[in-house]
């Protein structure tokens, strides 16, 4: 896997990511309801607006429809604000993005 790895990177040309921080901040700047997330705890896809949100708690909670895994974690602290997309696969934003 590492020598994969290796050739893999060696034929791109490597930056910062300052080089990516356009295409990035332009996705999430966008609405998010109709982003299809596909949950990486049972595999099912659904709607921004469809999963189960918990809010109160020290942060914002989206929790799966078919499994009710998280997806994903939002938390505002005094030292920033903190997302958690560690139990979702995927995130796939319609165009135009
Ligand atoms: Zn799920």
């Amino acid at each position: 896997m590492t020598s994969e790895r290796n050739a893999h990177t060696s034929d791109r040309m490597e930056l910062d990511g300052n080089a990516a921080a356009g295409d990035f901040s332009n996705i999430f700047a966008n609405d998010v309801t109709t982003v299809t997330i596909h949950c990486d705890g049972c595999g099912a896809e659904q709607l921004f607006a469809q999963a189960r949100v918990y809010l109160g708690g020290p942060g914002t909670v989206l929790r799966c429809r078919g499994c009710d895994a998280i997806l994903a974690r939002l938390a505002r602290t005094p030292r920033g604000t903190w997302l958690d997309l560690s139990g979702s696969r995927t995130w796939m934003f319609t165009a135009p993005v």
